[in-house]
C-alpha cells in the first residue's frame, strides 16, 4: 500500500452547468413536449422542444455569420413567444450575452441602457420598432436590427437595414455542436427598472442561471415537472420570465407563452386551449384575469396554481383564488438582483389541518428560502442581525449563488456589506420581518416605510388593508411631511365605485390596522403612476404631495 498525499478534490467530471444542456436535454428527453405561444401575427403556434432545438441551432449560426463573438451583447426587445426563447438559447448558446430590454421603459432609458450595454445587433418584435425610430441615431454600437415576424408581414419603418428573422435564420444550417463555455461566462443582462437613478445591469452567468433553475423547479419551490404546464405571465423582457423559459426545458414541462396577451380575455383563452396549471405573474395581472372571469361566469379549473411576486400578496387575491377557484396562490420574493426568485411560499399538506385565517397568512407572507439562498435581516444602526420571531424589522440583506456580486461597469460597493464573520451580503433595500419558521415577510422598501414618530408604518400593510374595502380597485400609500411627527401617511384610491366615501374607508380600516396608522388624508385619484415593471411609482406622488399636510 502506498503512502501518498490524501486525495483531497474529488473525482468527477467537471462538466460546466451551461444553458445549451436544457434545450439539448429537452430537445432529447421531452422531444415531443410542446411550446405553444399567442403569437403577434394573431394565430396560435406550437411546436416541439426538438423543433425549437433546430430553429434555435440556425439562429446561432446566423448570429456566427454575422460576426458575433463570445462576450458580445445581443439585445432582445419582445413579447413572451417562441422566437423570443429561441434568441434566449440561440445567443447565449454561443457565449454571447442575451441583454433583454424592457420596452415600458422610457425612451431615454431604452437608450441609455442599449449604449451602456454596447448592443451589437437587436432582435426585436415589429410593435415595438417605433420604439428605437427616435432614437436610432444615437445608438452607436448597434450594427443592424432583426425582426421577428413573418417575411410577409414586415412591417414599413423609418429604419434602414432591418433584417427579417425568418428569412435570416432560413438560410443556416441547422447542425451545431454548442461550443465548449466556462459555465462562469456571462450568459444574460438584464437591467432594473431603475426607480432612482440610471438602471443598472444585472450579468447572470450560465451557472447562475441553472442553478436558479434547478433550485426553483422543486416541490418546496414552483413543483415543475414534466406534467406542468406552465404558462409565466411575466414578461420574458424582465428578469427572464422569472427563470420559466430555462425551467420549463429542464422539467420537460409544457411552455405556454402569452404574446403580449396579458388581459383577461386572452389569458382566458389561452388558458383554456393549453390545460394551464402553472401560472406566475405580478398582483395586477390576476385582478385583470378574476375581473374577466366574473364578468363573463368563467372558471378556469385546470390551473392549481398562481405563483405571485414583484409585490405583496393582497390576502383578498389568495381567498378570492382559494374559494372562487380553488387555487392556490403561491407566494414569492425575489428582485432582478437575485435571478429573481429567492423564498416561496409552497403548498404543504400541514396547511388541511389549518383554519382559512392562518393559510392566508402564510399566502400573504414572501415564503421561505431555497437551498441556496441565505437571508438576514438586520438592525439598521449596529448592523447586527435580529431576532427571526416575526416581529423585529430590518434591512433585508441576502447572498447565494444566484445573487448578484456587483453590477454591470458600475461600482455600487455601499450594495455589498460584510458582517461580522466576514460573509458578504447584498441589501436588498427592503425592510422585512423573519419569523422562527422562516417565513419572510416584506414590511416595506426601505425608502417607502412611513417614519411617523420614530415609528414605522409599512405601506404596503396599509394599502393591503385599504385593498380589501368594497369599490376600491388600487390603492397607493405614501409618507408625506408633518410638523410634529416628521411624516404621516397619505392613502391614494382609485375607485371604480363613484360614490365611495372617505368616511366608508376609514370605517373599513377602523378595525385593520392600529388607529396610528390610520392615513391623514385619503385621495381619490383616476389613475396611479407605476413603473415599467408595474410597480406603484411612489417617488412621483412623493414629489408632488411632500408638503400636502403642512400647506
Ligand atoms: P426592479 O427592476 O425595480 O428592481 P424587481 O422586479 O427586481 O424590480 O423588484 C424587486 C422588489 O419588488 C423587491 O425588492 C421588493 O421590494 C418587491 N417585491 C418583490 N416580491 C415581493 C413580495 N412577495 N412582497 C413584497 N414585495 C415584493
Amino acid at each position: 500500500m502506498s503512502i501518498g498525499k490524501p486525495q483531497t478534490s474529488g473525482q468527477m467530471m467537471a462538466q460546466p452547468l451551461l444553458i445549451s444542456d436544457l434545450i439539448e436535454y429537452a430537445a432529447s428527453h421531452h422531444a415531443q413536449q410542446k411550446i405553444i405561444s399567442n403569437r403577434l401575427e394573431g394565430d396560435v403556434h406550437s411546436y416541439s422542444y426538438s423543433d425549437a432545438l433546430v430553429r434555435c441551432k440556425q439562429l446561432a449560426n446566423a448570429l456566427l455569420a454575422l460576426g458575433v463573438e463570445k462576450g458580445d451583447r445581443i439585445g432582445t426587445l419582445a413579447w413572451n413567444g417562441y422566437r423570443h426563447f429561441e434568441c434566449y438559447y440561440g445567443i447565449s448558446g454561443i457565449g454571447a450575452i442575451c441583454h433583454t430590454i424592457n420596452p415600458r421603459l422610457y425612451s431615454e432609458q431604452i437608450e441609455y441602457i442599449i449604449q451602456h450595454a454596447e448592443d451589437s445587433y437587436l432582435l426585436i418584435d415589429a410593435c415595438f420598432l417605433p420604439l428605437l425610430e427616435p432614437i436610432v441615431d444615437r445608438l452607436t454600437s448597434v450594427k443592424g436590427i432583426i425582426v421577428l415576424i413573418d417575411a410577409e408581414q414586415m412591417p414599413t419603418s423609418s429604419l434602414n437595414n432591418l433584417i427579417n428573422y425568418e428569412e435570416l435564420i432560413a438560410e443556416q444550417d441547422d447542425q451545431l455542436i454548442w461550443p465548449d463555455l466556462d459555465a462562469d461566462s456571462a450568459a444574460c443582462l438584464c437591467y432594473t427598472s431603475g426607480t432612482t437613478g440610471n438602471p443598472k445591469g444585472v450579468l447572470y452567468s450560465h451557472r447562475s442561471t441553472v442553478m436558479h433553475a434547478f433550485a426553483s423547479r422543486n416541490p418546496d419551490a414552483l413543483n415543475i415537472s414534466s406534467d406542468t404546464v406552465v404558462m409565466p405571465v411575466v414578461p420574458m423582457y424582465h428578469v427572464s420570465a422569472w427563470g420559466i423559459p430555462y425551467i420549463a426545458p429542464m422539467s420537460g414541462a409544457t411552455l405556454v407563452l402569452p404574446g403580449q396577451g396579458m388581459a383577461g380575455k386572452d389569458l382566458y383563452s389561452l388558458i383554456d386551449f393549453a390545460k394551464v396549471d402553472l401560472m406566475l405573474g405580478v398582483p395586477t395581472v390576476w385582478l385583470g384575469l378574476i375581473e374577466y372571469l366574473k364578468e363573463n361566469n368563467l372558471t378556469i379549473p385546470s390551473v392549481k396554481t398562481v405563483g405571485v411576486g414583484g409585490a405583496a400578496s393582497p390576502k383578498v387575491l389568495v381567498e378570492t383564488l382559494d374559494k372562487d377557484y380553488g387555487i392556490y396562490l403561491l407566494p414569492i420574493w425575489g428582485m432582478t438582483e437575485t435571478s429573481p426568485l429567492a423564498t416561496l411560499g409552497a403548498k404543504k399538506n400541514a396547511m388541511s389541518e389549518m383554519t382559512d385565517d392562518q393559510r392566508y397568512d402564510i399566502q400573504t407572507s414572501a415564503g421561505k428560502p431555497m437551498l441556496g439562498i441565505e437571508i438576514e435581516i438586520f438592525d439598521e444602526n449596529t448592523h447586527l442581525p435580529l431576532k427571526h420571531d416575526g416581529k423585529d424589522r430590518g434591512l433585508l440583506r441576502v447572498r447565494g449563488p444566484w445573487v448578484l456580486s456587483s453590477y454591470y461597469k458600475l461600482d455600487k460597493a455601499d450594495c455589498f456589506i460584510e458582517d461580522q464573520q466576514g460573509k458578504i451580503w447584498f441589501d436588498t433595500g427592503d425592510i422585512a420581518t423573519i419569523d422562527k419558521d422562516s417565513y419572510l415577510r416584506i414590511v416595506d422598501r426601505a425608502k417607502d416605510v412611513v417614519k411617523s414618530g420614530g415609528e414605522w408604518i409599512s405601506s404596503i400593510d396599509l394599502e393591503n388593508a385599504a385593498q380589501g374595502c368594497e369599490g376600491i380597485t388600487e390603492a397607493c400609500v405614501i409618507g408625506v411631511k408633518h410638523l410634529k411627527w416628521d411624516e404621516r401617511p397619505i392613502l391614494f384610491v382609485v375607485a371604480q365605485d363613484k360614490k365611495l366615501e372617505k368616511e366608508t374607508i376609514y370605517q373599513f380600516l377602523g378595525d385593520k390596522v392600529a388607529k396610528w396608522w390610520l392615513p391623514d388624508d385619503i385621495i381619490f385619484v383616476d389613475s396611479l403612476p407605476h413603473t415599467a415593471t408595474g410597480k406603484l411609482q411612489k417617488r412621483t406622488l412623493r414629489d408632488q404631495y411632500w408638503n400636502y399636510l403642512i400647506t
